[in-house]
């Protein structure tokens, strides 16, 4: 395996107990059910959860918005020291597609789903460290600046509960954030990603009988065809990937197929870069279209905006010091996919995507690693208190 642990035993008999805690409320959270847009029973559980720590959840009124039955979860922690930013932690409460009662199984150092479904450490991993050191927080009265908690919900449908996001409601304004939705490597962020669009093609030639008259027809199928087999398409640099995903044409093996629609997306680092791309993309359509006398729509939507955050930022600053201090070796990674950190770094909040321990997100193959997640837990306890 690739993921690297850093070995560091600081209270044998107290990690122990973090251990085990961490374990039994990941495997409590995993087995209720919390597909997007209907997370309002396991969200009841997470709000009862904070009530024990005293903290009072307001609700941002997303649901309505988006045609959910959950709101975005807002909670604001008092400081408890001076001389801190203001840090918001953040995770989502849905899981990926329809799986539904998931089973935990735990086996040595990690935990995978019993049955032919996802185990939820995407991102329950990432809910169940920001528990723990919440309460850490307040068993041990560690110093901390004012915290702003966020729930979100339909992160795995396209970000769609953090667009909705009352952003007027977190309240103070955060001037940093982490969002618990990483990979398995303790001390491991994702500082960069891609800016990215979707495009939808819909051409229009002209229907005909196959075997009658053909050449008065105008075959949409083989102009999407053309046009496809003249895209760049694939990983086209190092920061640049696109792809055609969906194609839909024709209505009979006999009639010269009047209208064909097909969907892509590109990604990229570089915001230059996927505006050409998309719009070479397009020209190849329309340059299929016009040499057979078809006609195209043509439909482009921004995603999601990409990010990139340094070393000289203090989110990035923080969240390494912070490993390091305990022990962990500080990396920054660069995604390929959105997150709700894109919409959060849009809205002006510079965020980070920071290892939960989780593996293999969206497979049946997912696990948790419990050591890395218990690194990460103590991890986010620093990013929190270290001054
Ligand atoms: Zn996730």
């Amino acid at each position: 395996m690739n993921y690297h642990v850093v070995p560091h035993q600081p209270q044998k008999g107290r990690r122990k107990m973090d251990r085990d805690a961490l374990v039994s409320e990941f495997c409590e959270l995993v087995q209720i059910d919390s597909l997007s847009r209907h997370e309002a029973a396991f969200a009841e559980v997470i709000v009862g959860k904070m009530a024990e720590l005293g903290l009072e959840a307001r609700r941002d009124g997303a649901a309505a918005r988006i045609d959910g039955d959950c709101d975005n979860l807002i909670f604001r922690v008092p400081a408890s020291a001076d001389g801190y930013p203001v840090i918001m932690i953040n995770s989502h409460l849905d899981t990926v597609g329809d799986d539904t009662g998931i089973q935990p199984v735990v086996e040595g150092d990690e935990v995978r789903s019993a049955g032919d479904t996802i185990l939820g450490a995407d991102a329950k991993a990432g809910l169940t460290i920001m528990l723990a050191a919440l309460r850490k927080l307040d068993a041990d009265n560690l110093p901390h600046g004012e915290l702003v908690v966020v729930f979100t919900v339909a992160e795995e449908v396209g970000l769609v509960g953090a667009r909705a996001l009352d952003f007027q409601m977190l309240q103070p304004r955060p001037e940093i954030a982490y969002v618990l939705d990483g990979g398995i490597t303790p001390g491991e962020m994702t500082t960069q990603a891609p800016y990215a669009d979707k495009i939808e093609f819909e051409v229009r030639g002209k229907a005909a009988h196959a075997g009658v008259e053909p050449e008065k027809g105008i075959n949409s199928i083989q102009i999407a065809a053309e046009a496809i087999a003249q895209m760049k398409l694939g990983r086209l640099d190092d920061e640049c990937t696109a792809n055609i995903g969906k194609i839909e044409g024709g209505t009979a093996t006999n009639i010269v197929p009047e209208l064909t629609q097909f969907q892509g997306e590109a990604r990229s680092h570089q915001e230059e870069k996927l505006v050409a791309q998309s719009r070479h993309m397009s020209q190849m359509v329309e340059e299929a279209a016009a040499e057979r006398g078809a006609t195209v729509e043509s439909e482009r939507e921004r995603s999601y905006n990409g990010f990139a955050l340094g070393p000289d930022d203090l989110v990035v600053q923080r969240g390494m010091a912070a490993a390091q201090q305990v022990g962990l070796e500080p990396r920054l990674n660069k995604g390929g996919g959105g997150s709700d950190a894109n919409i959060f770094n849009e809205h002006g909040i510079p965020s980070v995507i920071v290892a939960t321990g989780a593996h293999r997100p969206h497979t049946t193959d997912e696990l948790l690693h419990i050591p890395s997640m218990v690194q990460c837990f103590e991890w986010l306890v620093a990013i929190l208190t270290t001054d």
